[in-house]
């Protein structure tokens, strides 16, 4: 079965799905994106990635393509024609074509909107979760605006090709300070030796995670004390456990840090049991 896209307006197989080479989502990275979880037949928290995604087009003035209602349509349409029950659904919205000009175009050149669905194998990454991840720290090269979930990924693909050619899984960030930030595509978390879940707070540094948001609500009703905190790769390293976050990995244990084993070099209880409750929390709309 060939993959279906949809783009601006229509469905169309993966060979002939096209935006034009004056998009400046290619020219520039002047578009957003947004990821949702697909998970047994439902779209997982649209609502929230919705929020983030107007959000995200608002402050770059981007224009809303279509209404909310529409745009989860199309998800869910675009889910659907790719029988994807278990996976994600991605959204791509950009300024638009126009000739290669930084400056924005005209207002009337509407936004370009490329919507793609991709499976995922659920029981290979329960497998990879109770093995759990190893992580690399990379120095924090990115702009300041990481609140905008931008395409303009290329400090985030660099980070996680270090991370691969060292054979972790994701890389950490850290800033100037020593402080993490976050991950090349996801949340860091940590549990103290007391017993406490850190995660920096959202205000400045990091995007903040739909999974990230959703496990806090999690972890209260679970009765964890939270501390939104920065912490430091020191910190992290003396942990008990360590997990990051996000809609395609949901909590994914950490069990080595630049080489060093986190906790007893096993994925911690409090990671697992996050994980195994996130979905109770969530908000679901079937396909
Ligand atoms: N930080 C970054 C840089 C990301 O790319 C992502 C994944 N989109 C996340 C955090 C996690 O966000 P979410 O939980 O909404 O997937």
């Amino acid at each position: 079965m060939s993959r279906i896209a949809y783009v601006n307006g229509r469905y169309l197989p993966h060979a002939n799905a096209a935006v034009s080479i004056e998009d400046r989502g290619f020219q520039f990275a002047d578009a957003v994106y947004e990821v949702c979880e697909i998970r047994d037949g439902e779209v997982i928290d649209p609502g929230l990635h919705l929020d983030r995604l107007e959000r995200s087009l608002r402050e770059l003035r981007i224009r809303m393509p279509m209404s909310r209602t529409a745009l989860l349509v199309v998800m869910r349409q675009t889910a659907k024609r790719n029988r994807v029950r278990n996976g994600g659904v991605y959204v791509q919205v950009s300024r638009g074509e126009a000739h290669r000009d930084h400056a924005f175009p005209d207002a009337s050149v509407p936004p370009t909107v490329v919507m793609t669905a991709k499976p995922h194998d659920r029981a290979k990454a329960e497998a990879q979760a109770e093995k759990g991840i190893a992580v690399i720290t990379v120095p924090d090269n990115r702009w300041e605006r990481v609140d905008i979930k931008s395409v303009g990924l290329l400090p985030n693909c660099l980070a996680k090709q270090a991370a691969k050619e060292a054979g972790a899984k994701e890389a950490w960030f850290v800033d100037g300070t020593g402080l993490v930030t976050e991950g090349s595509s996801t949340n860091a978390w940590i549990v103290t030796r007391d017993g406490a879940l850190v995660t920096r707070s959202a205000e400045f540094g990091i995007l903040r995670g739909i999974t990230r948001t959703v496990l806090l609500e999690v972890a209260k009703r679970l009765g964890l004390r939270v501390e939104e905190r920065s912490f430091t790769v020191a910190e992290a390293k003396a942990a008990k456990e360590a997990f990051i976050t996000a809609a395609t990995t949901l909590v994914m244990p950490v069990v080595s840090i630049d080489g060093t084993a986190i906790g007893n070099g096993h994925p911690g209880e409090t990671a697992l049991a996050l994980r195994r409750a996130f979905h109770g929390s969530t908000e679901r709309v079937p396909l």
